[in-house]
């Protein structure tokens, strides 16, 4: 039983996912101290009463500069194109004050659903100029009392047909922009765009993320391209591709090739089950293909894989509330997995995106931040299959979001059986 008479605050009782009993855990400056079944300490206590806690959920894509859109734009029945093409109409209209208003609207979401981590797209090109990444680089400190903004900016309507894309993406780079994304399929010449983001990933030392294979057809796929230039450059770790649609309509054996290939080369890869069922398969009438990727069987083969957000309230997703653990519910819905894989899918939003993101000091372990999302669940399996509501959360062991639990109201008499 460790005594501890420095402790900040102490957690009573959370039931960690994997751990066998519920512990503990100390937290000093911000940080977590100690962790044992019982810490003998006269520090303030949460008492989390045997609830699940958690490090917090990790958001590895999400576009928080197009988002909550809605209502400004003509948009019902269209795919991917039409989203696209509605938004880069907007986006030339797009003030700073405007992406910040929208972008906090979404953080506030995602902090009080249990983000603590989230890594963001935004786009730049001569429309938008820098206007919506000034904006994100506000709300990066703006919120850095509840969450890590990580900034990855990308050309979301091609680079090599785009002229002043790239040195818009080099000026964003110098100013505090954390990575390059790519959208290949939207390029004039996608291997050139590849190939591009590739040269100033290395010159910048920064990680890649690409948007890719977002359709249906198995037939060719942008995602060989990129295992040869991530080995080519010796990226491995540093790369990841997000949609893969392509994927959700291969044989098993065709996804267990390219599961190996991607272990291999060190691409991780990112599902967006809310924006791939809104979007895909829309010329298709009856029996209509889902477009997405079983993520939880490339695992197995050492894929590091997660489910994201993307777009909240826009025309490529008119639905959202920014809780990872919905995404994760719904991602389990789709993809036909049982409680003996919801551990998997809790994974996908938590210790996997912060593999994805390459987060050194992620997890609920001594000498990590104190960054801990208590859940109205007692475990892990009933939080998955019950999106079950954050109550509290804590960023670096400060209070930053309460939920209280629903109070009924009904009659004073209860019968006694
Ligand atoms: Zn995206």
């Amino acid at each position: 039983m460790p005594t501890d008479s420095v402790l900040d605050l102490v957690f009573r009782q959370a039931v960690i996912p994997g751990q066998s009993q519920p512990q503990d855990i100390g937290v000093r400056a911000g940080r977590i101290a100690a962790i044992a079944p019982r810490i003998t300490c006269d520090a303030p206590e949460v008492v989390v009463g045997g609830r699940v806690v958690v490090p917090g959920f990790v958001e590895s894509h999400i576009h928080l500069d197009k988002a909550c859109l809605l209502g400004r734009c003509e948009h019902s029945r269209g795919g991917l194109a039409e989203a696209i093409a509605a938004v880069a109409a907007m986006k030339r209209d797009f003030t700073e004050a405007d992406v910040y208003e929208r972008g906090a609207r979404v953080i506030e979401k995602a902090i009080a659903k249990g983000t603590t981590r989230m890594r963001t797209h935004v786009e730049v090109d001569p429309r938008v100029g820098l206007r919506s990444f000034s904006a994100i680089k506000a709300l990066k400190v703006d919120y850095a009392w509840a969450l890590d903004l990580s900034i990855c900016v990308f050309p979301q309507e091609g680079l090599t047909n785009d002229p002043g894309t790239e040195a818009l993406l080099v000026a964003a780079l110098r100013d505090g922009a954390d990575l390059l994304g790519g959208c290949p399929y939207t390029d004039a010449d996608p291997t050139a765009q590849m190939a591009r983001l590739f040269a100033l990933a290395r010159e910048f030392d920064v990680d890649l993320d690409f948007h890719l294979d977002f359709d249906l057809d198995p037939s060719w796929m942008h995602l060989d391209e990129i295992c040869r230039q991530t080995e080519r450059h010796g990226w491995g770790g540093r790369v990841a591709i997000g949609h893969v649609t392509k994927l959700s309509m291969v044989e098993p054996a065709t996804l267990a090739a390219i599961g190996s290939r991607l272990a291999r080369s060190g691409v991780g890869l990112t599902v967006l089950p809310a924006t791939d069922l809104y979007l895909t398969g829309r010329e298709v009438t009856h029996a209509r293909p889902r477009g997405v990727t079983p993520v939880h069987l490339l695992i197995e083969q050492g894929v590091v894989c997660t489910v994201a957000t993307n777009n909240v309230l826009n025309p490529f997703t008119p639905f959202g509330d920014a809780s990872l653990l919905r995404m994760a519910n719904l991602y389990a819905n789709v993809a036909q997995c049982g409680p003996d894989r919801f551990q998997t899918c809790l994974d996908l939003v938590t210790s996997l995106p912060a593999r994805l993101l390459r987060l050194g000091d992620y997890g609920i372990a001594p000498g990590n931040p104190a960054d801990l999302i208590i859940l109205d669940a007692t475990t892990a399996v009933e939080a998955l299959a019950e999106i079950a509501e954050p109550v509290a959360g804590y960023k670096r062991g400060r209070l930053s979001f309460e939920r209280p639990p629903a109070r009924l109201n009904g009659p004073e008499t209860r019968r006694a059986l």
